[in-house]
């Protein structure tokens, strides 16, 4: 029962996605975390608790399209109920890949993580949160360095 958002356009993107996080606070959620493409890479703050926790991380996100002035930006948004792992910052969404170039937010359960998990790790893959979606940006990553692009790798994880 999570929000999530996602933004790419003219404006900013962080005030745009924590707004409709506000919209969508009605539905629950216990943290909220947002990731926006900085140019170098990809920004990512996120906080325990009510939104307003993420106020004071808010600037880091918004100077990166002053910097950028006013280039299209791209970001993406959650307000996380937790189902795996426990409420933590390092729990909340998005979740990365290893390089930090793969950002994911999901809503739900992934019911087979677990061996998808066993599987990445034995790989090498080191997890940072206890999370089910974390396995998401490590499965699109590895199915990359299979040689897919981005657009199959990740309709390859889904499909897994
Ligand atoms: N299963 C995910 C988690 O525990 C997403 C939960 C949700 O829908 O917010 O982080």
């Amino acid at each position: 029962m999570c929000g999530i958002i996602g933004y790419i356009g003219p404006r900013e993107a962080s005030s745009l996605i924590y707004g409709g996080l506000k919209r969508l606070e009605y539905r629950g959620y216990d943290s909220s975390g947002i990731a926006v493409l900085n140019g170098d890479g990809i920004a990512v703050e996120r906080a325990v608790g009510k939104l307003g926790n993420m106020d004071s991380k808010m600037g880091a996100l918004q100077a990166i399209y002053q910097a950028a002035a006013g280039q299209r930006q791209t970001g993406i948004g959650h307000t996380r109920w937790a189902t795996h792992g426990g409420v933590t910052e390092n729990n909340a969404h998005p979740h990365l890949n290893i390089d930090g170039t793969i950002a994911v937010i999901q809503n739900g359960i992934i019911e087979n993580f677990v061996e998808i998990k066993h599987e990445l790790q034995a790989e090498g893959v080191v997890f940072k949160s206890e999370t089910d979606t974390e396995v998401v940006p490590h499965l699109i990553d590895a199915f990359m360095r299979t040689g897919q692009g981005f657009e199959q790798a990740a309709l390859s994880a889904i499909k897994q």
